[in-house]
């Protein structure tokens, strides 16, 4: 394709927005395998048209930017990034260019290339002093007391210099990473997209205490500064910085070409075994007095290349699919291929999404289909090669689990199981149950729930009304007191009442908000029972897609069953939600800005039992507008319509008993 300044210029803007999400909100928005084939489109158009080269591009200078949430640190020993090659012939042209300006003898060393965040840490007479993020590689971020909580940061060296910088890699472990997003998947959060970003965006946390419950790591691979001491290899400092106790790269002394690919290859097939995810290999000239005569380009040392593994892919056949229900309960279809290799692991199956996914492939059972690794993302089924099977797999009708019907998300690709006691989704109906804005159940965490899960104690949330403290002191870090809090937790949340508990049922769409509006218009769960979808449309704030689901949940047999065991374990059905003191009656209240002695939502519920209204937008029939501390473009709005605008204070004046 003809290029064009045009085009030039606007992959020059899409590239450096992708890196904004990337570096500074750790959020990628691409695969880095399609972010590096932009990457390299542009380095094609400048390599033709030097002239069209802009200050800001890409190429030019080093990814991150420094938050301002950070006090800046302005490295001593710059922090480069690396020039990454694709292929053993740019790997042996690399080794050329070094036989040419290199002329006495001279070798290499490979390494993995983590994955993770760069920093920079200082040592002061052997002990941890500071530490900072690459930021854009002159100027990073201090993120000394994040990296206090570093578990592998050693605090004090053994025989250091008496100062000591060292630059190495913050990651979280393939562990500690699936540990979290099955957390996450319970708790309801969105999961941590890739263990690299995860490592990013919990170092850059401001508060530590946040980033200790990440379980980080670190390993350093290069010696940036050590005060009254020279070296003469890389190779030598790698194993000095070991001696003084530092976690260290592995690191293979290469003497020729071959050397570097073979290991660059044994360190693709052993991926899989190391505790971070490695997007490559790097392999540096060792001497460093000839480091020091190549010098640098304007973001790379010219010394040193980083070989990016491709994503494999390779045929295989589907011997079967299996549909798997997660703890949200979307139902998973995957397929179960012919084992084959591929980056360094035997891979038996590979994920093929939703439906939606299957049908655009046409793939069935008896179809041989093309499966790609990326780098450590699950094998996915890119396209059918040969088809040998009649149509598409269909998803089925029934759950696997538990057999409730399943049904598909009206705004996504999703099919989730219906069911209110579906054993895939215990552990999580069971922490939802006992949240805060649900029942509330204080000590009956997803770490609890599980350790509960493990004895077998518990199946539903119905269930949790008739444990003993005797058996739950047997859980895990239980004991016999916490047993006895968490078993009358448990009992006081029985008076809870209607509005807790239709939220703590976990219907779709009906969260504590449409709850407090339900048990308003409902004396008992009974009543609700009684109701129709037509009827429950009628009321203001639910809509007909909600109306269905509340409809749908307490009719099922799955949910009837439960509700009966919560009866006869004497959880109240009564609403406490009737409004005795009607003061806004009529009235809609919006809120912006932050108050001091509220949450959002307490001011909200405080507005809703005087029998008010809160809305999240401004308009003509906005009555008051509350504004708190930083108040947005809700304030200008409210003021140029004239709508009267409440302080905090007068808002306490207002809602006093
Ligand atoms: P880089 O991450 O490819 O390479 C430089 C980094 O490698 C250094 O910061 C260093 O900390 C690290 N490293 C790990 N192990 C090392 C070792 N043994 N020796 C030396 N260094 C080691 O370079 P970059 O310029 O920071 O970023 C480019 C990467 O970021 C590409 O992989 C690209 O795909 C990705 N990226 C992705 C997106 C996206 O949207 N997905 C956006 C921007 C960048």
């Amino acid at each position: 394709m003809e290029h064009t300044i045009e085009s030039y210029n606007a992959l020059v803007e899409r590239l450096l927005a992708l890196s904004v999400a990337y570096y500074d909100n750790d959020a990628p928005l691409v695969s880095d395998f399609e972010y590096d084939r932009m990457n390299n489109e542009l380095k094609r158009m400048e390599a033709e048209h030097p002239e069209w080269i802009r200050p800001d591009s890409p190429t030019q200078h080093v990814g991150g930017h420094v938050s301002e949430a950070f006090s800046p640190v302005r490295h001593e020993v710059p922090l480069e990034s690396l020039a990454d090659v694709f292929s053993f012939e740019e790997v042996a042209a690399f080794v050329g260019r070094m036989d040419e300006a290199v002329t006495a003898p001279h070798d290499y060393v490979t390494e993995p290339k983590i994955d993770g965040l760069s920093v920079a840490v200082e040592y002061r007479q052997g002990r941890f002093f500071r530490g900072a993020t690459r930021g854009n590689g002159e100027v990073g971020e201090d993120v000394t007391e994040n990296l206090r909580t570093v578990r592998s940061l050693p605090k004090t060296l053994h025989n250091a210099p008496a100062r000591l910088i060292v630059r190495g890699e913050v990651y979280m472990s393939h562990e500690v990473f699936g540990e979290i997003n099955a957390q996450r998947e319970i708790t309801g959060e969105a999961p941590l997209a890739n263990p690299r970003n995860a490592a990013a965006g919990s170092l850059r946390q401001q508060d530590p205490a946040v980033c200790a419950q990440r379980k980080l790591d670190v390993v350093f691979f290069n010696i940036q500064l050590a005060e009254g001491t020279s070296y003469t290899n890389h190779f030598e400092t790698l194993e000095a910085m070991a001696a003084m106790g530092l976690p260290v790269v592995p690191h293979t002394l290469c003497r020729t070409p071959q050397d570097c690919t073979d290991t660059i290859d044994r360190i693709g097939e052993g991926r899989e075994d190391y505790a971070y995810d490695i997007d490559g290999a790097v392999v540096k000239l060792n001497d460093l007095a000839q480091r020091e005569t190549l010098g640098s380009t304007a973001k790379y040392p010219r010394w040193a290349v980083a070989y990016k593994y491709p994503p494999e892919k390779k045929p295989s056949r589907v011997v079967d699919i299996l549909v798997q229900v997660g703890r949200t309960g979307v139902l998973t279809p995957k397929a179960v291929i012919k084992p084959i290799r591929l980056a360094g692991t035997t891979v038996t199956n590979a994920t093929l999404h939703n439906q939606d996914f299957i049908e655009n492939l046409g793939v069935n059972i008896g179809d041989t289909v093309l499966v790609q690794k990326a780098g450590e993302i699950i094998p996915e089924v890119l396209q059918v090669v040969t088809k040998d099977s009649e149509g598409f797999f269909r998803l089925p009708a029934f759950c696997p689990a538990c057999g409730a019907p399943v049904e598909r998300d009206e705004d996504g690709a999703a099919i989730r199981c219906t069911g209110a006691e579906c054993p895939a989704q215990r552990l999580r109906n069971i922490v939802h149950f006992a949240s805060k804005e649900a029942m509330d159940i204080d000590g009956l965490g997803p770490a609890a729930a599980q350790a509960l899960d493990k004895l077998g104690l518990l199946n539903t949330p119905a269930e949790l009304y008739s444990l003993d403290a005797q058996s739950v002191a047997m859980a895990e870090r239980m004991g016999p007191r916490s047993a006895e809090n968490l078993i009358n937790a448990i009992e006081r949340s029985k008076s809870q009442g209607l509005a807790r508990l239709l939220c703590a049922f976990g219907i779709r769409q009906v969260g504590a908000k449409a709850a407090r509006v339900l048990a308003r218009r409902y004396a008992t769960l009974d009543d609700l029972m009684a109701a129709t979808e037509e009827e429950l449309t009628s009321i203001d704030d639910i809509g007909p897609i909600t109306a269905h689901y509340i409809v749908e949940w307490l009719q099922s047999e799955q949910s009837r069953h439960q509700i009966e065991l919560l009866r006869a374990a004497g959880v109240s059905f009564e609403s406490r939600e009737e409004v005795a003191d009607s003061r806004f009656a009529g009235k809609t209240f919006v809120l912006t800005g932050t108050l001091e002695s509220f949450t959002r939502a307490e001011a909200e519920a405080l507005i809703e039992r005087f029998g008010g209204k809160a809305s999240g937008s401004v308009s003509k029939k906005t009555s008051y507008v509350l504004a708190g501390a930083n108040p947005g473009s809700k304030l200008t709005k409210a003021e140029t319509l004239g709508i009267p605008i409440l302080s905090e204070e007068d808002f306490r004046a207002l809602t006093a008993e």
